[in-house]
């Protein structure tokens, strides 16, 4: 896998918020911070601390990276739990077989957030191919609430991971930006003033300006 070509696991997550986020941020590299990302990235921070603790047949690896050669994407786990476990699998960190268990850090309180999901089953996959095992559960951790969400990790939630790699793909390839689809979600987004979802327009103007660009025809 070319490092270039490798899609960052978050940007699935937001790939799975709304497709035209992720475009942007693939495309041009936008953000916006907001107080709601700001919040969460302060929170975030914490726990990426790359360490490793042990505890008699348990392991917590912390900010570990992973990566899929099959998928072409590649990220940071916020933890990946590691319990003893006779069938499980062989890591670097342990020298005993253990049972993998990825854990997403969220902040603010439980929500059902399908983007989270997505990432979290892409972490699990890129866990898969290295170790060469299987996951079918992991969760998420509300930092603000101090909740766990368990997720199983089903054929469903591998399919829109599939899915939405592809999506992110094609945008990346063909300089796509989608149109918006204005709706609840935009009011919680960090680049609405960028992105103008209300604009009908501007979606078209923005891919035929980033085309120009990319191909120097003016
Ligand atoms: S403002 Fe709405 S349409 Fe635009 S990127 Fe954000 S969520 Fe998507």
């Amino acid at each position: 896998m070319d490092e270039w070509d490798s899609i960052p696991i978050s940007r699935l997550s937001h790939a799975g918020y709304c497709l035209r986020r992720a475009a942007l941020l693939t495309n041009e590299q936008l953000w916006a911070e907001s107080a709601d990302t700001a919040k969460g990235r302060r929170e975030h921070d914490r726990v990426h601390d790359e360490r490793i603790e042990k505890r008699g047949d348990e392991l917590k690896l912390y900010e570990y990276s992973v990566f899929s050669d099959e998928l072409g994407i590649s990220g940071k786990c916020d933890c990946i739990e590691a319990v003893r476990d006779e069938a499980g699998c062989r890591i670097p960190a342990a020298d005993f077989p253990v049972r993998l268990y990825p854990v997403e850090f969220k902040h603010g309180r439980v929500r059902d957030e399908e983007e989270y999901e997505i990432q979290l089953c892409a972490q699990a996959m890129c866990l898969e191919e290295m170790y060469g095992t299987s996951i079918s559960e992991g969760a998420i951790f509300y930092i603000s609430s101090h909740r766990r969400l368990n997720v199983k990790l089903d054929d469903d939630l591998r399919r829109k991971v599939l899915e939405t790699v592809k999506q992110v793909r094609r945008i990346q390839q063909d300089f796509l930006i989608p149109p918006s689809e204005p709706g609840p979600k935009c009011e919680r987004c960090s680049i609405k003033e960028i992105c103008m979802p209300d604009a009908p327009t501007s979606a078209e103007k923005y891919c035929e300006r980033m085309r120009k660009e990319a191909t120097g025809v003016l």
